[in-house]
């Protein structure tokens, strides 16, 4: 990965800039950069959506102070949002489109709000939940999963048409699927593109309908996806893979498959952040004597030695036995907390050697020596 560049820098505002002027900024820089007035520009274009990340980090008060606070490591990985690095044109045309039309301004005129980069319509964005153990958090996971979801139509293959004879070419786009306008602006002449008002983008015009989707081009159906976990998700987490949603109308893109993590709960572990805490229970004997036990981890049994003298409560630590990070190399630990285990039921004979246990010297907890005990002290604050 290449380094990332200060999302200050990128809008050339100060760390001060309150919002008014940190959306100004990115207004300027994305017009500078629009792909509209930087036709096949690559660079333009990584500009323009490296300023996207920069305001989609900077607009919004949390994030922001997490950037000013860690950098780009606090704000990188975000469940949900694509400051991860995989934001594409349309997602910033989604998100931001109306920072180029916010009713008035010239930017209404100047690019239309949205811009039409493909053709037809995009599909809608897909929600799955997929519950996972923390064996699979650990290790992360391929999984292939049943999703129901719109797809192209198994008759006409998505076109709507009732047959190949029924299709010809739109007039009005001449199959482009999209219109072209030159507008003068007070920046000078800008060229947009617009969706196709006659075939709303998809280039062809149908005579017959197809008699299985009624011409929308889509069906649902159930489809086997497969999904790749990794390593470290959590609760909540949302992960999406771009173009796995339902598919687009009228040749328009599929969205996306957005998947939202699920933890089941483990039998023996509790999760802390990356770290894996799990509760061990020794007998009193154990405890006092010291020995060595085995504990589960994530990833196979550890012997561990308890020291004598060892009271409940006490952590024991394993180091990197704990979760990874999701975008990272550090790992958690695991934490083995000491219970003392205190049987409920006690045979005579078993009865007795406690009691025997009991009357010796070391078995009396011990309290500060000489000190009186409550009564008596009250009794001496009255007399
Ligand atoms: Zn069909
Ligand atoms: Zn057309």
């Amino acid at each position: 990965m290449t380094q990332k560049r200060d999302y200050y820098e990128i809008l050339g505002v100060n760390k001060n800039a309150d919002q008014i002027t940190i959306k100004k900024a990115y207004r300027k820089v994305a017009l500078k950069f629009h792909p509209d007035r930087n036709p096949d520009n690559k660079e333009a274009e990584e500009n323009f959506k490296e300023a996207a990340e920069a305001y989609e980090v900077l607009s919004d008060e949390q994030k922001k102070a997490r950037y000013d606070r860690y950098g780009h490591a606090g704000v990188s990985g975000n469940a949900g949002g694509f400051s991860g690095g995989s934001m594409n044109m349309d997602d910033i045309f989604e998100h931001f489109g109306d920072i180029f039309g916010d009713g008035g301004s010239p930017f209404d005129s100047f690019f239309g709000g949205r811009r039409t980069s493909s053709r037809g319509q995009r599909g809608s964005n897909l929600r799955i939940k997929v519950a996972l153990t923390l064996e699979e958090i650990a290790k992360g996971i391929s999984k292939k999963i049943k999703v129901k979801k719109q797809s192209n139509c198994s008759q006409c293959g998505g076109s709507g048409a009732k047959d190949a004879s029924s299709i010809s070419t739109c007039n009005t786009c001449r199959g482009s699927g999209y219109v072209r306008q030159v507008k003068s602006t007070f920046l000078g002449q800008m060229q947009t593109t617009t969706a196709c008002p006659t075939c709303k983008g998809s280039g062809q015009s149908v005579t017959a309908v197809c008699t299985k989707c009624k011409g929308d081009g889509r069906q649902y159906a159930e489809e086997t996806v497969d999904i790749e976990i990794p390593p470290g998700v959590a609760e909540g987490m949302q992960l999406s893979m771009r173009g796995k949603g339902n598919a687009g109308k009228s040749g328009g893109s599929a969205g996306d498959l957005l998947i939202v993590i699920e933890e089941i709960e483990h039998e023996s572990f509790n999760r802390d952040g990356n770290n894996i805490i799990y509760d061990l229970f020794l007998n009193f004997a154990d405890a006092a004597l010291g020995t060595s036990v085995q504990v589960p981890t994530l990833d196979g049994k550890v012997k561990i030695k308890i020291p004598p003298g060892s009271p409940a409560g006490k952590i024991f630590r394993l180091k990197g036995k704990g979760l990874p990070e999701v975008q990272g190399y550090r790992k958690g630990d695991q934490l083995i907390n000491v219970n003392i285990w205190t049987p409920k039921k006690l045979t005579s004979e078993e009865k007795k050697l406690l009691e025997k246990m009991k009357a010796m010297q070391g078995f009396a907890p011990a309290p500060e020596k000489n000190e009186k005990g409550f009564f008596e002290r009250m009794k001496d604050m009255f007399e």
